[in-house]
Order: C-alpha cells, then structure tokens, then sequence
C-alpha cells in the first residue's frame, strides 16, 4: 500500500481530488494553524498586499499541498505549483517567477531539496520581488534585473531541519503540521465516505481512523481499498467486520503500524540487539532508503513511543518489544 499516491491510476487520482477539501471550513483538524492562517490571509486581503512567504513543514499526507491549495483559493489567487528537484536551472525558476500575476501564489513542494544556485535566484525574489538574471557569460557577461510582481510563496516540506537558514529566514510565516488523532480522522473517514456514496458505519470509521498512522492520506487509502473488500466480500456497508479483514489483508495491524513499521522495529530488535543503530544501517537492512525511513516512518514510530532517538542512533522501546512479543534481552529490561 503506498501512501505517497506513487503508482495511483487516473481513476485513483480523480478520486483522491474529490476527496481534498477547498475550503477552510472542510479542512478538519490542525486548529491553531488554520486558525492563525485565516488571519493572515484575512490581514493581507484587507491591505491589498500579499500573503507573507509560508513555510510548512511535516510529514508526508497530513495537508500541505491541501493547505496551500486552500490558502490560494481564499486570496482569490492563482496557484502555480512545482517541487524543489523539478526546478533544476535559475531559468525553470525565472519561468515561473515572471508569469506570477499580483498576490499569486507559488507552491514549491518539497523545497529542502532545491538545487543550490536556484535557491540563491529565490532570496531577491521573495525579499523584494525582482530576480537578477545573468546573460552571455565570459567577458560579455551582465546581470539584469527583472522586477516580479508581488507574490506569496508557500514552501513544503518533511525535513524542515534541512533548510538552509536564509531560506527558512526568508518566510515570515511558519506552521508545523502535527498528526491527527483518531476523532479527527474519523470526521474525516466519514467526510470521505459521503462524498464516496459509500455507507460506512461509526465503529467501522473509527477503527479505519485509528489505524492510519495520524495521516489523512492513509485514511483516505484504507477507506478506498476497504470499500473494496466492503463490495465483494459483503453488501456494500463498511462494517467494523469488514474494516478488520481488509486492514489484515493491507497488512495494517492492531496497532495501526504497517508492514514497514514492523520490519524496521524486528530488525533493530533481531539483528541489532534493540539498538542504538543508525539509521543508514536500518534502512539497508529492510531495503529501503535512509530518507523514506527518516521522512515517513520514524517520526511516527517516535511519536508512538516505539523508538527513541539517541546520539548514538535509534533505540527500540519497551513498548516495541512488547509489541512484537520479544522479551527483552536482561540489559534492556525495566
Ligand atoms: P501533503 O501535501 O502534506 O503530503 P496532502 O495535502 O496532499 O498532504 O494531503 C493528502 C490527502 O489527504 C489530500 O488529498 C486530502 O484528501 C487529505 N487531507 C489532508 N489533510 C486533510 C484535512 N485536514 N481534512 C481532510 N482531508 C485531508
């Protein structure tokens, strides 16, 4: 089961468009944020002037580019959106930059990972609105400047601690989005389902919530594939019955961990003695890469209270031996 939307058919990805909110009131969950945000965009509007730069960070499914998406749509602007590996050259940036129409909104997906040089072309342009271009090169070389009109750039990201400082300097708004409990995805579970023309009921949308690792995108993906189960193996109503069999066959356990969670937390436990192990040694051992490992499934491991990070490297918990039914080895015992 991916849960980075990677590998979806066009009739997955229109769904997973209808599912995305557009408007605040939509947006569940994430309060203070929203509720900060709505103020800005409010101030702004009223001013006439831009949206401050907004930086906002978190792991992956839990609503920046929905966010972003909204936050453009209540300045009444155009969103432009890109990613931080696709902007490969100062002129793909200078592109974009210069077909911004006033107070439009520029979203840069994953902006830890903008190519250097590019990144430098962003700091004029989000401070005062122009971008030097340089043309020719050698003795002929000369720099113009091309004056922008005002816009708002909104910068995602997982690895908020990779930006550089004059970038993460340069946004005067910034908002770290949390995991959601399992009241808030059920509000969503059951928002989804209605827009899915799929009857679902209470317990079952509770159980789907509190299996989704506190990520809307994983609610959404294990509502779908439930349905699913929900059609062929009964009559079309999502139990909690039907729930369980079809999170058992997606892998997803009790806990709400999936496969890889598991895999990572047996292996610090079995081929490492519980750890501290790094993290380049885990990923090679479950063959994954270190990133995915870093950005998708230890922040949440760490937020459960299944793995601790020490400066040495990551550590089993009591709690993940108890949940893998391993007795702890006399050392590590309580
Ligand atoms: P990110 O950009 O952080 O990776 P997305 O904004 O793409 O996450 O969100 C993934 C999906 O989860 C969206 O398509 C949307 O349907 C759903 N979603 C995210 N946040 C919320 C929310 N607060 N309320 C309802 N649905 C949400």
């Amino acid at each position: 089961l991916k849960s980075d939307g990677e590998g979806q058919s066009a009739v997955e990805k229109e769904i997973e468009k209808a599912l995305r909110p557009l408007s605040f009131e939509d947006f569940t969950g994430q309060q203070k944020v929203v509720d900060n945000i709505k103020v800005f965009v409010q101030a702004a509007k009223q001013r006439s002037e831009p949206l401050d730069h907004v930086l906002l960070h978190g792991p992956p499914g839990l609503g920046k580019t929905t966010l972003s998406n909204i936050i453009a749509n209540e300045l009444q602007a155009n969103i432009k959106i890109t990613s931080g590996p696709v902007l490969d050259k100062p002129s793909d940036l200078a592109g974009l930059l210069t077909n911004l129409e006033p107070h439009d909104v520029l979203f840069i997906d994953e902006i830890h990972r903008l190519n250097p040089i590019v990144e430098e072309y962003l700091y004029s342009a989000m401070e005062d609105f122009r971008i030097d271009i340089m043309l020719d090169s050698g003795p002929n070389a000369r720099s113009v400047q091309i004056g922008l009109n005002p816009f708002t750039l909104i910068g995602a990201t997982t690895r908020a601690g990779l930006l550089t400082s004059p970038l993460r300097a340069r946004f005067g708004i910034n908002a770290r989005l949390e995991y959601y409990d399992s009241a808030l995805l059920t509000k969503i579970v059951n928002r989804s389902s209605a827009i899915l023309n799929t009857p679902i009921e209470p317990d079952a949308a509770f159980e789907i919530a509190r299996r989704s690792r506190g990520t809307p995108r994983i609610s959404n993906n294990l509502l779908r594939r439930t349905r699913d189960f929900a059609q062929i193996k009964g009559n079309g109503t999502i139990t909690k019955a039907i729930a369980q069999i079809a999170l058992k066959a997606l892998d997803v356990d009790e806990n709400g961990l999936d496969e890889m969670d598991n895999r990572i937390l047996l292996t610090i436990i079995e081929k490492f003695k519980g750890g501290p192990v790094g993290i380049t040694t885990i990923a090679t051992a479950v063959g994954e890469e270190s990133e995915t490992i870093e950005e998708v499934y230890e922040p949440f491991l760490i937020q459960e209270g299944y793995i601790k990070r020490t400066s040495r490297g990551r550590e089993a918990t009591e709690l993940a031996y108890k949940h893998l039914k391993v007795v702890p080895p006399l050392g590590k015992r309580p």
